[in-house]
């Protein structure tokens, strides 16, 4: 149900990360929340970085914020958004270096590229026993963000599926069960998140356009099994919660993993299954080419399109952003508009200033739509003329 984006027109977000404060030095490494908050250097590392976090946020005037994926460490290509729940959750074990043999994750690019660093530094557990939560503690972090704003902090998860798939499974040996499996897990820890008052749940990322565009089609990685993973995920939830669904075609190190970014069209349909509120699209990178076919397809839930690209370091301008939104406007009515980057900013991508204007940009492109519509406004502090410290002579 919708309880963050009800009664905001065009409301605005990011997707997640942001890049990591210069100072914000410490790192949970193989502790769980719970026990590196204990560690006061970590804690008012940790807590600092969080309020710079939605600082960042409120400050460029964004409706729905989120924590900037603040537990995550400074890696490598923001690996630890892949490595966080495997490393915490029961029945993995150890820290083994990514394999090409039989790899399903696998990118092909061979060394020299930078993504064959992201491979290099995929060490992940191995799968030995019955998966559990374990020490996810999403409900702690989510509180821990929660209780510094009055606006809806949008808590993000991955997918069961993109944890089974990185890891060796020598106990389940069977994906379809290694994935559902994970996905209970996951289950049980959201029911715990949204009980404890989260109003805002983002799954990321199912694998339904990846494979829909790949024309991947296996018994187990095939859009329909990816449907019924995720709505297995989140089941119960959508009475009590929103419930999102991040679609992304990929963000390590900020890079493109597509030479020419695919299309969402076939994918749709499915992703139209979803047990999920808020559909989210990378849009700006691809000039919006898929908005037509989004509008035709996604008719009931809330379409959530970025209008600015977090792979480039050029700030969109937000006349820029309005006419993205203007654009989606025609095959997508207000009431169900979202507004957003492409993916999170953060990860090993760019400064946070660059973000941070970004994030502005988001909020004034929309306010000049706004205006348009004549539709309240959001409050910009960071674009506030009063405020400018350059002076007339
Ligand atoms: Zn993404």
């Amino acid at each position: 149900m919708f309880t963050a984006t009800a009664g905001t027109m065009l409301p605005t977000t990011i997707i997640g990360s942001l890049p990591r404060p210069s100072w914000y030095t410490e790192n949970l490494g193989r502790r769980n929340f719970r026990e590196a908050m204990v560690d006061r250097f970590y804690r008012e590392q940790y807590l600092d970085a969080a309020s710079a976090f939605l600082r960042d946020q409120e400050t460029a005037g964004l409706d729905i914020v989120t924590d900037g994926d603040c537990r995550f460490d400074a890696d490598v290509g923001g690996h630890n958004w892949f490595s966080y729940p495997p490393i915490r959750m029961a029945g993995f074990a150890g820290a083994e270096p990514y394999r090409t043999e039989g790899g399903r994750a696998g990118l092909p690019q061979k060394r020299g590229h930078i993504l064959h660093d992201i491979l290099e530094a995929r060490v992940m557990p191995d799968l030995i026993g019955p998966v559990g939560r374990g020490t996810l503690q999403y409900t702690a972090i989510w509180k821990a963000a929660q209780r510094l704003t009055t606006r809806p902090v949008k808590f993000g998860t991955i997918t069961p599926e993109l944890i089974a798939m990185a890891v060796r499974d020598f106990h389940y040996k069977d994906l379809r069960k290694a994935i559902m499996a994970v996905s209970d897990a996951l289950h049980e820890e959201l029911v715990e998140l949204v009980d404890a008052g989260c109003r805002v749940i983002q799954m990321e990322e199912t694998q339904i356009h990846l494979l829909a565009a790949k024309g991947l089609v296996d018994k187990v990685l095939n859009p329909d099994f990816m449907v019924e993973v995720f709505n297995n995920t989140v089941r119960g939830l959508r009475g009590r919660c929103e419930i999102w669904c991040h679609t992304c075609w990929g963000n390590p190190a900020g890079q493109r993993i597509f030479g020419t970014q695919p299309s969402y069209a076939p994918a749709l349909a499915a992703l139209d299954r979803l047990d999920a509120d808020v559909l989210t699209f990378e849009n700006c990178s691809t000039g919006g080419m898929d908005l037509e076919a989004i509008g035709s397809h996604i008719k009931e839930k809330k379409v959530c399109i970025g209008v600015v690209d977090h792979h480039t370091l050029q700030v969109e301008t937000p006349d820029q952003v309005a006419e993205m939104i203007r654009r989606a406007l025609k095959h997508v009515p207000a009431e169900r508009l979202v507004l957003a980057s492409d993916c999170g900013m953060g990860r090993e991508g760019m400064s946070r200033r660059h973000a941070f204007h970004k994030m502005v940009s988001i909020v004034l492109g929309t306010n000049i739509v706004r205006r348009e519509l004549g539709l309240p406004e959001a409050r910009c502090l960071a674009a506030e003329e009063q405020f400018s410290m350059v002076e007339d002579r």
